[in-house]
């Protein structure tokens, strides 16, 4: 399922099976949920979809990845698979869909490569840098924060969107209501994530648990096994949406979360060309369309997108 995740290659059959069986256990709980009569689940209509212009006549001879892909004939991006609204694979189909996808596709048509040929590769938050390093994915679109840290070790365009730090917990919970109130809790979030840093380093009274993907910390919220899940407020209303009677996000965002395209460190070329494609994106209205297609059928209806932060080469 998450074959180019290579943290997963090294878990042990046990916890393989323990994740499968909870993944499922989630999407009965979703099934059943629909049967009982709550709102149905909405996901991305294909037809709302934006098309995207391709820009047949595009070069970028200044980019290694640019030319790398051009032999190949198409690009390689990384994604999240189980971020409902965001970046989610329908098992069935194998499609990808969500505002990042979207996101992922616009850059696409912008570098002269029509959207449908791009190969999307599930990529876990702990293993983005090191893919984008050893040439494993051309770019990464998945709820990717813009920090100077990793800046050290990939480079970034965009942001193309600002998340914020929040809190989901199970519906009938009435203890926790923001980070403050998590010592003693167990709080799951994903592993390399800032999120899960944040945790470690500012409420150092809380019991952080770490898995590699957030869906996993969901079902281990369902299952009583954890008391909260953190991360990103736009991830987080994916899940509470599948499952409103079981979760709630809580609290008010307690960090800014500026999400950028992560790309090749040095491959300045490629960063600048990605950052006009977002500009241009966010003009022509491809932006809004594709947020309202996806991430605003949460409820949160489309901000004006934050300005790109186009940093010096380096
Ligand atoms: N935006 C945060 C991060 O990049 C959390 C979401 C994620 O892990 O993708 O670490």
């Amino acid at each position: 399922m998450r074959r180019n995740d290579t943290r997963r290659r090294d878990f042990g059959r046990t916890r393989r099976c323990a994740a499968a069986l909870a993944l499922a256990a989630l999407a009965l709980l979703a099934t059943a949920c629909g049967k009982e009569g709550s709102p149905p689940v909405k996901g991305p209509q294909p037809d709302q979809l934006p098309v995207y212009q391709v820009d047949t006549g595009f070069q970028l001879p200044d980019s290694p990845t640019w030319r790398k892909a051009k032999n190949r004939g198409h690009l390689v991006v990384g994604v999240k698979e189980d971020q409902p609204y965001l970046g989610e694979k329908d098992p069935a189909s194998g499609l990808y869909s969500g505002f990042d996808i979207e996101i992922a596709r616009m850059m696409s048509a912008s570098l002269g490569f029509d959207p449908k040929t791009i190969v999307f590769r599930t990529v876990a938050s702990a293993n983005r840098e090191t893919a984008l390093q050893n040439g494993q994915i051309d770019y990464y679109v998945g709820t990717y924060t813009i920090n100077d840290l990793r800046k050290r070790q990939v480079g970034f365009a965009g942001p193309y969107y600002i998340a914020g730090q929040s809190l989901l917990v199970r519906a009938k919970d009435t203890d926790i209501d923001g980070p403050q109130d998590l010592d003693g809790k167990k709080v799951c979030s994903a592993a390399g994530s800032t999120p899960l840093q944040r945790i470690e380093r500012e409420y150092p009274k809380a019991v952080a648990v770490a898995y590699d993907t957030y869906s996993i910390c969901v079902d281990n919220l369902l299952s009583l096994q954890v008391d909260a899940v953190t991360t990103d407020d736009t991830i987080l209303m994916g899940y509470a949406a599948k499952v409103p009677t079981e979760l709630k996000v809580v609290g008010k965002p307690f960090s800014k979360e500026p999400y950028g395209i992560g790309v090749p460190r040095g491959d300045n070329a490629l960063r600048f060309a990605l950052d006009d494609a977002l500009v241009a994106h966010e003009k022509n209205g491809d932006w809004k369309k594709a947020y309202d297609a996806t991430l605003g059928l949460s409820g949160v209806p489309a901000p004006p997108p934050p300005p790109v932060d186009r940093y010096p080469a380096g």
